[in-house]
């Protein structure tokens, strides 16, 4: 199945919040869910009443938006989740925030996890010094995050070099600024996770 290529702000929009998918123009008044607060398309501003399965399948959606997965994946990510002890919800917004892209946009190095991605593809990442292109690959405890030292001299990295560090950073993360390198240091915790999802919906809904 082919990735979504088409205009992000749509998916917000549809999802009636923000997902942070633009980088830096989200915190803006550029932002277009601030612009046009009903859904896209020709029925966008008609009259919708929610079922108990449409708020689920909603839910689901956004997750999957905000970390770029597919529903096949996002599926196998359910699976793993279940079977881990504790709870399933929390579990499966863990194994997201582990995923590699998403730890080089936490760690500041890319303004979306789509642009994280998109470096992480290009090679631009090593962990623990091994060269890794895979967007979905989980980090784990200890793990060292470093720029490639080809890609150091990059306009991209020059410039990141003299801005990193000015974002928060999530409390399992560590960051070096001078190095361009990120460690991780513990789990990432449900507090860690600062976005406006209902996890529990998404385990009702595989759990039909
Ligand atoms: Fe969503 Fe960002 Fe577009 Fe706003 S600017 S609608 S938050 S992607």
């Amino acid at each position: 199945m082919a990735r979504y290529t088409g205009p992000v702000c749509r998916l917000c929009r549809r999802e009636n919040t923000k997902l942070y998918l633009k980088g830096d123009r989200c915190y803006t008044e550029k932002c277009a869910i601030d612009r046009r607060t009903y859904a896209p398309g020709q029925h966008g501003q008609g009259r919708k009443r929610e079922t108990e399965y449409g708020l689920q399948l909603r839910e689901k959606q956004k997750v999957r938006r905000i970390y770029g997965v597919l529903e096949s994946q996002f599926r196998r990510y359910f699976e793993m989740a279940d079977r881990q002890k504790g709870i399933t919800g929390e579990n499966l917004l863990k194994i997201l925030e582990r995923r590699l892209d998403n730890v080089v946009y936490r760690l500041g190095f890319a303004n979306s996890r789509k642009e994280a991605r998109q470096l992480v593809r290009h090679g631009h990442f090593r962990v623990d010094g091994v060269k890794v292109n895979i967007p979905s690959f989980l980090v784990r405890e200890g793990n060292v995050i470093s720029v490639a030292e080809k890609s150091l001299n990059s306009p991209k990295f020059k410039e990141l070099s003299e801005n990193l560090g000015q974002k928060a950073i999530p409390s399992w993360l560590s960051l070096d600024a001078n190095k361009l390198e990120g460690t991780v240091i513990g789990q990432p915790t449900r507090e860690d996770i600062d976005l406006p999802i209902q996890e529990q919906l998404i385990v009702e809904l595989y759990s039909k």
